[in-house]
């Protein structure tokens, strides 16, 4: 898979900050993070930066 910004290539990391149910992706050039699964359920991260701020 190639980045969408700069076309560098991007690896899978396991990155529990942005996902804690599956691994994102990351560009190895740029350093964007790609994380599909949070993209389509927003919800459950609203949940957990609700539950970060409460920890804060
Ligand atoms: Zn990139």
């Amino acid at each position: 898979m190639t980045c969408q910004k700069c076309k560098g290539l991007m690896v899978t990391e396991w990155r529990p900050e942005f996902s804690q149910e599956a691994a994102v992706l990351r560009c190895i050039n740029c350093g964007l993070v790609l994380d599909p699964l949070i993209a389509q359920n927003r919800v459950i991260s609203l949940g957990v930066k609700q539950r970060v701020l409460k920890a804060a």
